[in-house]
């Protein structure tokens, strides 16, 4: 259900007794093409959604950090802002401290605050709740902390929260479109340079939507798996003697260096420098005004890749992906880094309801829990609501 400001403003006074000095909303994503390309100095293609997490808060004067969050109720956490550092907090509260520890970490002061959360990104689903909360601290805390910090700096600040006092190995993807994200378009993700570059997306003019179908499958494996992929593709950067796998050209797929690979490298290699081709592919083609159907087959090729050479799918993604296909997607992916999470489809509008009846049926006869659905069009990035 969506979230709305004053009803987050209500809560905030109720709880802390004092109304709040502003709020501020950071959105989740989906990424549309480009995956587990961010940590080998590649291209992603993300969006940002409509679902997202409000953040309500207003300063303190005694260093206290105090923090609530409507997705857990009656949990109030506070912590002397000095105090806090690696290993100091943990659970939730640690994705909304660990940014105000991240811009202490980065030189930026910060006086205490009260916060208060509350979203609709659904949790743990692959549709980034964690770095929406991040983003929304991250914005809010800095603008009452009259802190001049450009966006890209601030994915930074958020990302080094999830990555140390979370203690989450991820790229800094998921923060750079909750802070960048257009509405009506994707945002091209260089994570070499950093660079950003906005592709316009618009499906309704074409007749189209993008589905999402959060599979619920229960994450497994992940943080090691996830790991252990980075590991395989650093050590096949070294084995070709390059900076990153960003750094191979398609081409030499069919070279010698490529063949000396040992098998598994090279399927994980095979899958990177691929998939940076079809975001580059997806770019071009939206650039030049194509029918976005033309973007279908991209889609799907990346989830083949992703399943055959990454190793990271997980039947519920590729029963989602098979039965949208089969119910005359254009093109259908998992989105995230796989192991659980959401699949995404390109669909012609009037083929919504029957291509997310086809993915409930399989699902059913797979004997899996019902999967959630919902259309979603690019929407806009962090901001101020009040
Ligand atoms: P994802 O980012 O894909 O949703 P993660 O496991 O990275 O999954 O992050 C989910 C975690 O982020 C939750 O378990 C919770 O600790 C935290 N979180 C996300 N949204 C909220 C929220 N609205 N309030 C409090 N904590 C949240
Ligand atoms: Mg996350």
């Amino acid at each position: 259900m969506a979230v709305r400001a004053s009803t987050v403003g209500d809560v905030f006074a109720g709880a802390y007794g004092r109304p709040p000095a502003g709020l501020w909303a950071a959105p989740g994503r989906v990424n549309l093409i480009g995956e587990h390309t961010d940590y080998n100095d590649g291209f992603a293609l993300p969006f940002a959604l409509a679902h997202r997490v409000v953040c309500a808060a207003a300063p303190r004067a005694d260093g206290q950090a105090r923090v609530r969050s409507q997705q857990a109720p009656e949990e109030e956490v506070t912590v002397g802002i000095a105090d806090l550092g690696p290993g100091t907090v943990s659970g939730w509260a640690a994705y909304p401290l660990g940014v105000l520890w991240a811009l202490q970490a980065a030189g930026h002061p910060v006086g205490g605050v009260d916060l208060l959360l509350d979203g609709d990104v659904p949790l743990g689903a692959g549709l980034s709740s964690s770095a929406a909360v991040e983003c929304a601290v991250a914005l809010a805390v800095s603008e009452l902390s009259g802190l001049d910090l450009d966006r890209t700096a601030l994915a930074g600040i958020a990302r080094r929260a999830e990555n140390d006092i979370v203690g989450a190995p991820t790229g800094v993807l998921d923060q750079m479109i909750s802070l960048h994200g257009r509405a009506g378009h994707l945002m091209l993700l260089d994570t070499r340079s950093m660079q950003v570059e906005s592709v316009p997306f618009d499906l309704d003019r074409r007749g189209l939507v993008l589905l999402v179908f959060d599979t619920r499958a229960p994450h497994r494996l992940v943080d090691g798996a996830y790991a252990e992929r980075r590991r395989a593709c650093e050590r096949a950067a070294a084995h070709l003697g390059l900076p990153a796998l960003r750094d191979l050209d398609v081409a030499a797929l069919d070279g010698p260096a490529f063949a000396s690979l040992p098998a598994e490298l090279r399927r994980r290699t095979r899958h990177v420098v691929t998939e940076n081709a079809r975001v580059l592919a997806v770019v071009a083609a939206l650039r030049a005004d194509a029918d976005p159907r033309v973007v279908g087959p991209l889609l799907t090729a990346s989830h083949l890749s992703l399943r055959d050479d990454f190793e990271v799918t997980v039947p519920e993604l590729d029963v989602a992906v098979e039965a949208a296909l089969g119910a005359g997607a254009h093109g259908a992916r998992m989105t995230g880094g796989g192991f659980g999470g959401c699949v995404i489809a390109l669909v012609d509008s009037a083929r919504a309801p029957d291509v997310s009846d086809a993915v409930a049926a399989a699902f059913r006869d797979s004997g899996f829990s019902a999967p959630r659905s919902f259309v979603t069009r690019p929407a806009v990035g962090a901001h101020r609501i009040a």
